[in-house]
Protein backbone atom coordinates (compact mmCIF):
# COMPACT_ATOMS: atom_id res chain seq x y z
CA UNK A 1 0.00 0.00 0.00
CA UNK A 2 1.51 3.66 -1.11
CA UNK A 3 2.62 5.81 2.50
CA UNK A 4 0.33 8.22 3.16
CA UNK A 5 1.49 11.58 2.14
CA UNK A 6 0.78 14.49 4.48
CA UNK A 7 1.93 17.90 2.61
CA UNK A 8 2.40 20.81 5.53
CA UNK A 9 4.34 23.34 3.50
CA UNK A 10 1.80 25.04 1.85
CA UNK A 11 4.15 28.32 2.44
CA UNK A 12 6.79 27.16 0.27
CA UNK A 13 4.11 25.95 -2.48
CA UNK A 14 0.40 25.51 -3.28
CA UNK A 15 -0.70 22.99 -5.34
CA UNK A 16 -2.41 24.01 -8.89
CA UNK A 17 -5.98 24.40 -8.10
CA UNK A 18 -8.68 22.73 -9.95
CA UNK A 19 -10.03 26.50 -11.17
CA UNK A 20 -6.28 27.38 -12.31
CA UNK A 21 -6.13 24.38 -14.17
CA UNK A 22 -9.39 24.62 -16.22
CA UNK A 23 -8.79 28.33 -16.64
CA UNK A 24 -5.23 28.19 -18.50
CA UNK A 25 -5.83 24.80 -20.39
CA UNK A 26 -7.30 26.68 -23.57
CA UNK A 27 -3.51 29.08 -23.24
CA UNK A 28 -1.96 26.21 -23.28
CA UNK A 29 -3.46 24.26 -26.34
CA UNK A 30 -6.02 26.01 -28.82
CA UNK A 31 -5.65 29.78 -27.52
CA UNK A 32 -1.82 29.64 -27.86
CA UNK A 33 -1.57 33.06 -30.14
CA UNK A 34 0.74 35.79 -28.98
CA UNK A 35 -1.61 38.76 -26.96
CA UNK A 36 0.92 41.01 -29.30
CA UNK A 37 -0.27 39.99 -32.69
CA UNK A 38 -2.80 41.51 -34.41
CA UNK A 39 -4.97 38.92 -36.58
CA UNK A 40 -8.43 38.72 -34.92
CA UNK A 41 -7.21 35.03 -33.56
CA UNK A 42 -5.17 36.68 -30.91
CA UNK A 43 -8.27 38.78 -29.72
CA UNK A 44 -8.93 35.86 -26.80
CA UNK A 45 -5.79 35.68 -25.49
CA UNK A 46 -5.80 39.84 -25.53
CA UNK A 47 -9.03 39.78 -23.82
CA UNK A 48 -8.08 37.37 -21.31
CA UNK A 49 -5.47 39.08 -19.97
CA UNK A 50 -7.46 42.08 -19.50
CA UNK A 51 -10.12 39.81 -17.53
CA UNK A 52 -7.54 38.50 -15.17
CA UNK A 53 -6.24 42.07 -14.31
CA UNK A 54 -9.50 43.38 -13.46
CA UNK A 55 -10.35 40.25 -11.57
CA UNK A 56 -7.13 40.76 -9.67
CA UNK A 57 -7.58 44.06 -9.36
CA UNK A 58 -10.99 43.16 -7.48
CA UNK A 59 -9.86 41.26 -5.03
CA UNK A 60 -7.68 43.32 -3.82
CA UNK A 61 -9.51 46.51 -4.28
CA UNK A 62 -7.21 48.07 -6.50
CA UNK A 63 -8.02 49.54 -10.22
CA UNK A 64 -7.32 47.44 -13.12
CA UNK A 65 -4.24 49.44 -14.59
CA UNK A 66 -2.57 49.49 -10.86
CA UNK A 67 -1.61 45.29 -11.80
CA UNK A 68 1.48 44.20 -13.84
CA UNK A 69 2.18 40.79 -14.58
CA UNK A 70 5.22 39.80 -13.35
CA UNK A 71 7.25 36.51 -12.74
CA UNK A 72 6.48 35.75 -9.14
CA UNK A 73 6.91 37.34 -5.92
CA UNK A 74 10.82 37.52 -6.46
CA UNK A 75 10.53 39.77 -9.36
CA UNK A 76 7.45 42.18 -7.82
CA UNK A 77 10.13 42.74 -5.04
CA UNK A 78 13.03 43.50 -7.60
CA UNK A 79 10.98 45.91 -9.53
CA UNK A 80 9.52 48.03 -6.62
CA UNK A 81 12.45 48.53 -4.60
CA UNK A 82 14.93 48.67 -7.39
CA UNK A 83 12.51 50.52 -9.74
CA UNK A 84 12.19 52.94 -6.95
CA UNK A 85 15.72 53.47 -6.27
CA UNK A 86 16.37 53.90 -9.81
CA UNK A 87 14.29 57.41 -10.02
CA UNK A 88 17.40 58.95 -7.68
CA UNK A 89 20.67 57.72 -9.35
CA UNK A 90 23.98 59.07 -7.78
CA UNK A 91 22.01 60.45 -5.01
CA UNK A 92 22.61 58.93 -1.35
CA UNK A 93 19.62 58.45 -0.86
CA UNK A 94 18.11 55.38 1.94
CA UNK A 95 15.58 52.56 2.19
CA UNK A 96 13.76 51.53 5.24
CA UNK A 97 13.32 47.92 5.19
CA UNK A 98 12.83 45.12 8.37
CA UNK A 99 15.46 42.26 9.29
CA UNK A 100 13.13 39.53 8.78
CA UNK A 101 12.08 40.56 5.03
CA UNK A 102 12.68 37.32 2.61
CA UNK A 103 15.47 37.56 0.28
CA UNK A 104 13.92 38.93 -2.58
CA UNK A 105 13.63 41.80 -0.84
CA UNK A 106 17.05 41.70 1.52
CA UNK A 107 19.38 41.44 -1.52
CA UNK A 108 17.27 43.64 -3.56
CA UNK A 109 18.55 46.02 -0.42
CA UNK A 110 21.79 44.67 -0.34
CA UNK A 111 22.89 44.99 -4.34
CA UNK A 112 21.55 48.73 -4.08
CA UNK A 113 23.73 49.07 -0.52
CA UNK A 114 26.65 47.76 -3.18
CA UNK A 115 26.09 50.57 -5.48
CA UNK A 116 26.08 53.59 -3.08
CA UNK A 117 22.43 53.66 -1.32
CA UNK A 118 21.82 53.74 2.52
CA UNK A 119 19.42 50.73 3.74
CA UNK A 120 18.19 50.53 7.16
CA UNK A 121 17.36 47.12 8.05
CA UNK A 122 14.78 47.15 11.37
CA UNK A 123 15.23 45.04 14.07
CA UNK A 124 11.42 43.23 15.39
CA UNK A 125 10.20 42.39 18.92
CA UNK A 126 10.08 38.46 20.15
CA UNK A 127 7.21 38.43 18.47
CA UNK A 128 8.78 39.44 14.97
CA UNK A 129 7.10 42.75 15.30
CA UNK A 130 8.35 45.95 13.56
CA UNK A 131 7.26 48.70 16.21
CA UNK A 132 6.26 51.90 14.82
CA UNK A 133 8.75 53.99 17.72
CA UNK A 134 11.80 52.08 15.99
CA UNK A 135 10.30 52.78 12.08
CA UNK A 136 9.90 56.47 13.82
CA UNK A 137 13.47 56.92 14.48
CA UNK A 138 14.86 55.42 11.28
CA UNK A 139 12.94 57.96 9.01
CA UNK A 140 15.30 60.52 7.63
CA UNK A 141 15.07 63.43 4.75
CA UNK A 142 16.80 61.24 2.46
CA UNK A 143 14.39 58.04 3.06
CA UNK A 144 12.62 57.88 -0.74
CA UNK A 145 10.97 54.00 0.31
CA UNK A 146 9.50 51.90 2.92
CA UNK A 147 9.60 48.16 2.27
CA UNK A 148 7.97 46.33 5.41
CA UNK A 149 6.37 42.37 4.44
CA UNK A 150 2.77 42.05 5.58
CA UNK A 151 2.95 38.30 6.56
CA UNK A 152 6.11 36.79 7.72
CA UNK A 153 6.91 33.59 5.34
CA UNK A 154 8.65 31.75 8.42
CA UNK A 155 6.89 32.71 11.72
CA UNK A 156 3.05 33.91 9.82
CA UNK A 157 3.45 37.12 12.01
CA UNK A 158 1.29 39.79 10.26
CA UNK A 159 2.82 43.17 10.51
CA UNK A 160 1.21 46.73 11.08
CA UNK A 161 1.15 47.74 7.68
CA UNK A 162 -2.12 50.30 7.97
CA UNK A 163 -0.23 51.91 11.03
CA UNK A 164 3.76 52.03 9.06
CA UNK A 165 2.46 53.21 5.99
CA UNK A 166 0.31 55.94 7.33
CA UNK A 167 3.44 57.53 8.90
CA UNK A 168 5.83 57.02 6.09
CA UNK A 169 2.83 58.97 4.12
CA UNK A 170 2.83 61.53 6.68
CA UNK A 171 6.86 62.08 5.66
CA UNK A 172 5.86 62.21 1.88
CA UNK A 173 7.65 58.52 1.45
CA UNK A 174 6.29 55.52 -0.67
CA UNK A 175 5.50 52.23 0.92
CA UNK A 176 5.94 48.84 -0.10
CA UNK A 177 4.48 45.02 1.08
CA UNK A 178 5.96 41.73 0.00
CA UNK A 179 2.59 40.61 0.74
CA UNK A 180 3.05 37.47 -1.03
CA UNK A 181 2.12 35.10 1.85
CA UNK A 182 -0.73 37.22 2.75
CA UNK A 183 -2.57 37.50 -0.65
CA UNK A 184 -5.38 34.53 -1.42
CA UNK A 185 -5.06 34.27 2.67
CA UNK A 186 -6.22 37.06 4.52
CA UNK A 187 -8.62 40.10 2.99
CA UNK A 188 -6.79 42.48 1.42
CA UNK A 189 -7.67 46.28 0.78
CA UNK A 190 -4.68 48.43 -0.58
CA UNK A 191 -6.63 51.52 -0.06
CA UNK A 192 -7.51 50.20 3.48
CA UNK A 193 -4.03 49.29 3.86
CA UNK A 194 -2.73 52.61 2.41
CA UNK A 195 0.27 51.30 0.27
CA UNK A 196 1.66 52.18 -2.97
CA UNK A 197 3.24 49.06 -3.76
CA UNK A 198 2.29 45.16 -3.28
CA UNK A 199 4.00 42.29 -4.48
CA UNK A 200 2.03 38.98 -4.86
CA UNK A 201 3.02 35.46 -6.17
CA UNK A 202 0.80 32.89 -7.47
CA UNK A 203 2.03 29.67 -6.61
CA UNK A 204 1.40 30.69 -2.95
CA UNK A 205 -2.18 30.55 -3.54
CA UNK A 206 -3.13 27.72 -5.60
CA UNK A 207 -1.83 30.00 -8.81
CA UNK A 208 1.00 28.61 -11.19
CA UNK A 209 4.98 28.86 -10.34
CA UNK A 210 6.80 31.62 -12.27
CA UNK A 211 3.94 34.19 -11.92
CA UNK A 212 2.89 37.36 -9.95
CA UNK A 213 2.05 40.74 -9.84
CA UNK A 214 2.93 43.81 -8.61
CA UNK A 215 0.13 46.40 -7.77
CA UNK A 216 1.42 49.81 -8.47
CA UNK A 217 -0.85 52.67 -6.88
CA UNK A 218 -1.64 54.98 -9.57
CA UNK A 219 0.49 57.61 -9.85
CA UNK A 220 3.42 56.15 -8.12
CA UNK A 221 6.24 56.09 -10.75
CA UNK A 222 8.53 52.86 -11.44
CA UNK A 223 11.62 53.19 -13.47
CA UNK A 224 11.36 49.93 -15.63
CA UNK A 225 13.59 46.62 -15.11
CA UNK A 226 12.81 45.13 -18.56
CA UNK A 227 14.22 46.57 -21.61
CA UNK A 228 12.17 45.68 -24.63
CA UNK A 229 8.49 45.67 -25.74
CA UNK A 230 5.74 47.82 -25.17
CA UNK A 231 4.08 45.02 -22.65
CA UNK A 232 2.56 46.05 -19.53
CA UNK A 233 2.14 49.94 -20.30
CA UNK A 234 5.50 49.48 -21.25
CA UNK A 235 6.58 49.03 -17.83
CA UNK A 236 7.33 45.46 -18.10
CA UNK A 237 8.30 43.93 -21.17
CA UNK A 238 8.08 40.40 -22.65
CA UNK A 239 5.64 38.29 -23.89
CA UNK A 240 3.25 37.52 -21.72
CA UNK A 241 2.83 34.57 -19.88
CA UNK A 242 -1.01 34.08 -20.87
CA UNK A 243 -1.99 30.81 -19.19
CA UNK A 244 -0.11 31.93 -16.59
CA UNK A 245 -2.26 34.73 -15.63
CA UNK A 246 -5.52 33.33 -16.24
CA UNK A 247 -4.54 30.89 -13.93
CA UNK A 248 -3.40 32.99 -11.41
CA UNK A 249 -6.73 35.30 -11.72
CA UNK A 250 -8.74 32.20 -11.72
CA UNK A 251 -6.89 30.89 -7.98
CA UNK A 252 -7.25 34.09 -6.39
CA UNK A 253 -11.12 34.36 -7.16
CA UNK A 254 -11.45 31.00 -5.96
CA UNK A 255 -9.54 31.75 -2.69
CA UNK A 256 -11.12 35.20 -2.31
CA UNK A 257 -14.61 34.25 -2.63
CA UNK A 258 -14.27 31.50 0.07
CA UNK A 259 -11.23 33.24 2.17
CA UNK A 260 -13.82 32.62 5.53
CA UNK A 261 -14.43 29.29 5.15
CA UNK A 262 -11.03 28.65 4.10
CA UNK A 263 -9.44 30.82 7.28
CA UNK A 264 -11.83 28.97 9.03
CA UNK A 265 -10.66 25.81 8.12
CA UNK A 266 -7.27 26.61 8.62
CA UNK A 267 -7.59 28.14 12.32
CA UNK A 268 -9.85 24.87 13.33
CA UNK A 269 -6.49 22.89 12.23
CA UNK A 270 -4.25 24.94 14.16
CA UNK A 271 -6.35 25.07 16.91
CA UNK A 272 -5.67 21.03 16.92
CA UNK A 273 -2.17 20.93 16.14
CA UNK A 274 -1.87 23.54 19.56
CA UNK A 275 -3.82 21.28 21.47
CA UNK A 276 -1.98 17.92 20.44
CA UNK A 277 1.53 19.93 21.15
CA UNK A 278 0.14 21.02 24.53
CA UNK A 279 -1.13 17.55 25.65
CA UNK A 280 2.57 16.66 24.00
CA UNK A 281 5.84 15.52 26.20
CA UNK A 282 7.61 18.04 23.69
CA UNK A 283 9.38 20.63 25.35
CA UNK A 284 8.31 23.61 22.48
CA UNK A 285 7.86 27.61 21.87
CA UNK A 286 5.34 28.87 19.09
CA UNK A 287 6.91 31.65 17.04
CA UNK A 288 5.68 34.56 15.95
CA UNK A 289 3.16 36.93 17.34
CA UNK A 290 -0.84 36.59 18.14
CA UNK A 291 -2.12 37.80 14.92
CA UNK A 292 -0.69 36.24 12.25
CA UNK A 293 -1.29 33.77 9.04
CA UNK A 294 -3.64 31.16 10.05
CA UNK A 295 -2.08 27.91 8.24
CA UNK A 296 1.64 28.75 9.49
CA UNK A 297 3.03 27.92 12.54
CA UNK A 298 6.95 28.28 13.60
CA UNK A 299 7.46 26.21 16.43
CA UNK A 300 11.34 25.63 18.66
CA UNK A 301 11.69 22.36 20.29
CA UNK A 302 14.01 22.14 23.03
CA UNK A 303 17.13 20.39 22.16
CA UNK A 304 16.88 18.74 18.60
CA UNK A 305 17.61 20.33 15.16
CA UNK A 306 15.04 21.43 12.58
CA UNK A 307 17.31 19.83 10.08
CA UNK A 308 16.98 16.39 11.99
CA UNK A 309 13.58 16.51 12.53
CA UNK A 310 12.39 17.60 8.58
CA UNK A 311 14.52 14.07 7.26
CA UNK A 312 12.95 12.17 9.97
CA UNK A 313 9.33 13.32 9.07
CA UNK A 314 10.21 13.14 5.66
CA UNK A 315 10.59 9.46 5.99
CA UNK A 316 7.81 8.97 7.50
CA UNK A 317 6.30 11.30 4.30
CA UNK A 318 5.52 14.11 6.51
CA UNK A 319 7.05 17.62 4.75
CA UNK A 320 7.20 20.16 6.75
CA UNK A 321 10.17 23.05 6.11
CA UNK A 322 12.81 23.90 8.67
CA UNK A 323 12.55 27.88 7.70
CA UNK A 324 11.79 29.50 4.16
CA UNK A 325 12.25 27.06 1.12
CA UNK A 326 14.62 29.24 0.23
CA UNK A 327 16.70 28.80 2.59
CA UNK A 328 16.82 25.01 2.87
CA UNK A 329 20.55 24.67 1.44
CA UNK A 330 21.64 26.41 4.33
CA UNK A 331 22.10 24.98 7.68
CA UNK A 332 22.55 27.96 10.45
CA UNK A 333 19.62 29.31 11.91
CA UNK A 334 17.76 31.40 9.45
CA UNK A 335 17.58 35.10 9.69
CA UNK A 336 14.56 35.40 10.68
CA UNK A 337 14.84 32.95 13.63
CA UNK A 338 18.17 35.11 14.60
CA UNK A 339 16.03 38.15 14.65
CA UNK A 340 13.54 36.71 17.06
CA UNK A 341 16.14 36.18 19.53
CA UNK A 342 14.83 32.65 20.65
CA UNK A 343 17.13 30.71 23.38
CA UNK A 344 19.74 28.74 21.49
CA UNK A 345 18.56 25.87 22.88
CA UNK A 346 15.23 26.15 20.89
CA UNK A 347 16.25 28.12 18.00
CA UNK A 348 18.16 25.07 16.59
CA UNK A 349 15.25 23.36 16.63
CA UNK A 350 13.12 24.98 15.14
CA UNK A 351 10.53 24.00 12.28
CA UNK A 352 7.81 25.65 10.24
CA UNK A 353 4.76 23.57 9.60
CA UNK A 354 2.34 24.92 7.32
CA UNK A 355 -1.37 23.78 6.35
CA UNK A 356 -3.45 24.57 3.40
CA UNK A 357 -6.80 23.60 1.58
CA UNK A 358 -6.27 20.10 1.05
CA UNK A 359 -4.90 19.70 5.19
CA UNK A 360 -6.69 18.01 8.44
CA UNK A 361 -7.07 17.97 11.71
CA UNK A 362 -5.57 14.40 11.69
CA UNK A 363 -3.09 15.83 10.08
CA UNK A 364 -2.04 18.15 12.14
CA UNK A 365 -2.21 15.92 14.97
CA UNK A 366 -0.14 12.67 13.23
CA UNK A 367 2.55 15.64 12.83
CA UNK A 368 2.79 15.61 16.54
CA UNK A 369 2.49 12.56 17.80
CA UNK A 370 5.34 11.83 14.87
CA UNK A 371 7.40 14.61 16.42
CA UNK A 372 6.81 13.41 19.82
CA UNK A 373 8.22 9.85 18.47
CA UNK A 374 11.14 11.03 16.98
CA UNK A 375 12.21 13.36 20.06
CA UNK A 376 11.80 10.56 22.72
CA UNK A 377 13.81 8.32 20.34
CA UNK A 378 16.62 10.61 20.00
N1 LIG B 1 8.44 36.96 -0.58
C1 LIG B 1 8.02 36.06 0.32
C2 LIG B 1 7.53 36.54 1.65
C3 LIG B 1 8.03 34.69 0.01
O1 LIG B 1 7.60 33.81 0.92
C4 LIG B 1 8.50 34.28 -1.26
C5 LIG B 1 8.59 32.85 -1.60
O2 LIG B 1 8.70 32.00 -0.74
C6 LIG B 1 8.91 35.27 -2.17
C7 LIG B 1 8.87 36.59 -1.80
C8 LIG B 1 9.39 34.90 -3.54
O3 LIG B 1 8.28 34.53 -4.36
P1 LIG B 1 8.48 33.66 -5.68
O4 LIG B 1 8.71 32.25 -5.24
O5 LIG B 1 7.19 33.81 -6.43
O6 LIG B 1 9.62 34.25 -6.42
Amino acid sequence: MAKRVIYADHAATTPLSSAAQTAMQPFLATDFYNPSTKYSAAQTARCAIETARKQIADCIGALREEIYFTSGGTESDNWAIKGTAFRYPNQKKQIITSQIEHHAVLNSCSFLQRMGYQVSYLPVDTAGIVSEETFKKALSSDTILVSIMLANNEIGTIEPIKQLASIAHQNDIPFHTDAVQAVGHISIDVRELGVDLLSASAHKFGGPKGMGFLYVKKGQNLESLLSGGGQEHALRAGTENVAGIVGMAAALVEKSSALSTHTQHLSTIRNSFIAALEQSSLDYRINGANICLPGTISISIRDTSGELLLHRLDLQGIQIATGSACDSKETQLSHVIQALHIPVEYANGTIRVSFGTESSEEDAIAIVHALEKICQRK
